[in-house]
């Protein structure tokens, strides 16, 4: 586990602790309780994920552009869709699909032993390979892929992440469920998403609709 609290990473003014904790007890007034995911998330210095021009803003209640298009979700999603995918025991591996920037695969990494993380836009994926490699992960694998295939060699999964919304959950990210494995996405055309939780038992798969959200669509194909 890299050690990101040392003077290098841990930020200065807003991006400091201090701005992390409160954070995290904002966190917690909105319904987070999940112990572990608030120290984590409050050990983990979000402003290296954004632009250093956004730095100053990575603690504020609110999704931040990280280039292509494409959006690094609020802190209070992050911390519901963490909370959400652990809420049935710890998995011993992640599948997560849209690394983006790469702070979620930072904050599941540091709770579940393995992370394996797909993204279809060659430059984040790489962006976030180097970060990610460079503070000192050794447990997140890397794919520049279309994810709707997943992640076949590597699976099957306790626990997939989707952090792009498909029209409808793709059959094969279902199949790499291991037997009582948990699937969270955002799921739905346009700006009319919800989190969908999908529990495998057996070949029966579970559906339950969570919280409305709000998320950057699945996109079909990679490029480099
Ligand atoms: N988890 C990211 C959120 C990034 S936004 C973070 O912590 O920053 C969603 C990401 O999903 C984008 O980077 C987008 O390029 C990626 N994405 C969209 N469709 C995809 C697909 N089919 N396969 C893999 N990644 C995809």
């Amino acid at each position: 586990m890299p050690d990101l609290t040392t003077d290098s990473l841990s930020g200065i003014g807003m991006t400091s602790q201090r701005t992390r904790d409160r954070m995290v007890e904002r966190l917690r007034t909105q319904g987070i309780q999940n112990a572990s995911v608030l120290r984590i998330m409050a050990a983990t210095p979000r402003h290296l994920f954004v632009d250093e021009a956004l730095a100053t803003r990575a603690y504020e209640d609110t999704a931040l552009p990280i280039g292509f298009g494409q959006t690094l979700s609020q802190p209070y999603v992050v911390a519901r869709m963490t909370e959400l995918l652990l809420e049935a025991g710890m998995p011993t591996s992640v599948l997560e699909i849209g690394t983006g920037s790469g702070y979620q695969a930072a904050v599941l990494a540091q709770l579940v032993p393995r992370v394996y993380t797909v993204e279809r836009i060659g430059a984040l994926a790489q962006r976030a390979r180097r970060l990610l490699d460079g503070v000192g992960f050794r447990n997140i694998q890397f794919k520049l892929d279309d994810g709707h295939m997943g992640w076949l060699e590597q699976g099957p999964y306790e626990a997939i992440l989707l952090t792009a919304a498909p029209g409808e959950i793709p059959e094969s990210l279902l199949q790499q469920l291991t037997p009582g494995g948990r699937l969270l996405a955002p799921v739905g055309a346009g700006e009319r998403q919800h989190l969908v939780m999908v529990t495998r038992e057996g070949n029966i798969f579970v559906h339950r609709t969570l919280d409305a959200v709000s998320f950057v669509p699945m996109r079909a194909g990679h490029e480099a």
